[in-house]
Parts: C-alpha cells; structure tokens; sequence
C-alpha cells in the first residue's frame, strides 16, 4: 500500500480510503471486509450518518484496529437550524455508535456550501461548537466533504479553517482539478469521493480501457490509477462491497507509479479525441446550479455523455437512476424533475439549450 501526507497535518494516509455507505448486508461480512483491508494497510475508513447501520458496523469493525485506522465522518445537518443542543445530539451520537472517543477527520456538515458555511458555520455560531469539541480533545481535524463550485471551493480553502476537503474527482469529470492543485499547494489534503464515478466506470463499456500500452484489467483499474496519479491526491475512498473489489483496488493503490508519463499522454489524447464526439459539452462548471427543482443539471449530462460518446450505457442509465437517493455519492434530482422555469439557461457560458437537452436526457436514460 502506498501512503501520502494528508496536507500540513503530518498524517500520512493510505491512498486507498475504505468508503463505508455500500456495505455488504450480512454485518459479519461487512466487519471482515473492513478489518482485512486494514490488514491490507488501509488505515482511512470513511463514514457518515446518513449511511444507514454504517457507522455502528464501523465501530465493530474498528475493534482491535483504532490505534491503526483514521476515522472520518459527517455531520448531517438536518433540519435547517444549527442549535447547540442538535449539534452535540448529532456529535456525540456519531461518537457512540462508532465507540471511539474522538473523531480523526470531521466533515464540518455533509456536503458543505459557501453558503452553509457563511450561514450555519459562521453567522450561526456552528465553527464556535466544533473548536469547542476540538479544544475538548473530541476532533482531531476539522474538515469538509463539499459539491459546490470550484471557485466556492477555492474560497473555503482560503478561509484556513479546513485541514482538509472531500471532494468528486474521476477521469470523466474532472472538473475540481484545479481545486485539487489549489489545495496541494495551499497543505490541504484532498480526499476523492467517486473515484470510478460511484462505481459507474468499472462496468463493461469504456472504450479507454484499451487507450494506455498494455491495457488495463478492468476499466475500473483506470479509473482509480487516473485519480491517483494526480499529486494533489492524498486518498481515494472506494465503497468497496466485495472482497475481490478490495484486493483489486489494493493491487492498484500499491503502485509505485499509477501511471507513467506515456500512460497518461494516452489517456489525454484519447479523452481529446472523445470530446469533439460530444454535442453536449458540460465542463461541470456548475454556473447553472443552484436549480430550483434540486435538478443535478451537470451530473445528467455527464451521464447522458456516458451513454452517447462513451458507450455506458447500462451504467448511465443506473446513475439516473439512482439520483435523489442521498446515500449515492451523486446528489440531487433528475431531468424529468425540471418544470422548465428557464432560470438556469442564461448563466451557462457553453449555451446549452439545458431546457431541451435535459429532456433528451429523460428519454435516453428514464426508461
Ligand atoms: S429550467 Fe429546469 S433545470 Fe433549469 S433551473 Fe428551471 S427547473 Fe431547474
Ligand atoms: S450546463 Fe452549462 S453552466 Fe451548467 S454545468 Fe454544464 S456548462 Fe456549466
């Protein structure tokens, strides 16, 4: 298992990170899964409340191994207050259900905003409580899971409060990259969420597989060297759910080098060569977001781009599916939920027709 510093902290994490929202059902089996990849070195389990059992099947697996794994987990934020009284409940219950005394790794709210922070964090008085927990000894380092712009993001890590960010990254959206080398030249760790795009790239279908001399073994073995190679990358979570996931993903991540410099030229020219394929070309700049519907406009194209220019189809379709579900990494709602309100067409800079084109969307990936 290779192992990077974790920005300024001085933690050095293994680059595969144990992702805990899709366990296996069987709980004994879940336990195994976990403890042999911390046997595997693995010493980064990421967690969070709204993953159902998750963080009390993590407190039993994390028997005999806290000395040896970070935890990280979030704080869910529900309802729109940030009370003193709701916010200890919330803490001390994710406390309790893991059995460990303090948290390595907190992810101030799951899925922070500029806005949430200027609002809860800042105005509300919610940073006030998590130094309070810190000073205490409760939290090791506060930090963030985040789906905002990139330029929102740049802006918390500017405010300095976060040691680190989780943050959506893989080879077909890559649109946080600069994020990524902000923070790698601001000492903050980066940790990816989705790097095989929730699984969506490691089905049949990706016409990359073949793209790098020698091939590779399954597509979701690129997708993970793709995510690693970046030197801004201190950890990658998998949701891994099996046993050969695991050692699949172990094999990768004990690379010496993920990629070469001739593998990545390949995959460049390849993702190059597959983008003037693509009539609807979204960077995911996310300008056109916050939708009053909820609707992930950037996500629904980039599936739809999944199925037209990439050919993944069964998988696109499974992404589309699954959006609205908050225990998916992907947030948000579908094309067929946009009412066609016009608010978000003026503000992309590529001049998508995001009306009509949404629902293209809903017809090629709704059925
Ligand atoms: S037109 Fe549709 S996608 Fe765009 S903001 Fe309105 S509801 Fe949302
Ligand atoms: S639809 Fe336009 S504004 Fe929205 S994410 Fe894509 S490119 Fe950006």
């Amino acid at each position: 298992m290779q192992y990077r510093k974790f920005g300024k902290t001085g933690v050095s994490l293994s680059v595969l990170g144990f992702g805990a929202m899709r366990l296996p059902k069987d709980e004994d089996e879940a336990v195994q899964l976990m403890q042999r990849s911390f046997e595997l070195g693995v010493n980064y389990l990421d967690t969070a409340v709204i993953y159902g059992e998750s963080e009390r099947i993590c407190g039993k697996a994390l028997k005999g191994w806290r000395d040896k794994v970070y935890v990280s987990t979030k704080n869910p934020l529900w309802g729109d207050e940030y009370k003193e009284e709701g916010w200890w409940e919330r803490f001390e219950g994710s406390l309790q259900r893991l059995d460990i005394d303090c948290i390595d790794f907190y992810q101030v709210i799951h899925g922070l905003s500029w806005d949430t922070y200027t609002g809860y964090l800042q105005e509300r008085g919610g940073m006030d409580l998590i130094r309070k927990a810190k000073e205490q000894g409760m939290i090791n380092y506060v930090c963030i899971s985040c789906h905002d712009t990139p330029e929102n993001m740049i802006k918390l890590i500017d405010t300095g409060e976060f040691a680190g960010l989780t943050i959506q990254y893989n080879l077909l959206d890559r649109v946080n990259e600069e994020v990524i080398a902000y923070a790698h030249e601001k000492g903050v760790g980066i940790i990816i969420m989705g790097p095989v795009g929730g699984g969506r790239l490691a089905g049949p279908g990706l016409k990359l597989k073949d793209t790098i001399p020698g091939g590779v073994k399954t597509s979701a073995e690129l997708a993970l060297r793709f995510v690693i190679s970046n030197p801004g990358v201190t950890s990658a979570i998998s949701g891994m759910s099996e046993m050969s996931q695991l050692l699949e993903n172990v094999e990768v991540c004990s690379r010496e080098e993920s990629l070469s410099a001739d593998e990545k030229i390949a995959i460049e020219a390849a993702l190059e060569e597959n983008k003037k394929l693509m009539e609807l070309y979204c960077t995911g700049c996310k300008y056109c977001m916050p939708c009053p519907n909820n609707v992930n406009i950037p996500a629904n194209f980039r599936y739809m781009n999944n199925h037209k220019v990439w050919g993944l189809t069964e998988n696109a379709k499974k992404g589309y599916d699954s959006l609205s579900n908050p225990e998916n990494v992907e947030w948000g709602n579908k094309a067929s939920d946009c009412t066609e309100c016009g608010d978000c067409e003026p503000k992309c800079p590529q001049n998508i027709k995001i009306m009509e084109q949404l629902k293209e969307v809903a017809a090629a990936l709704g059925s």
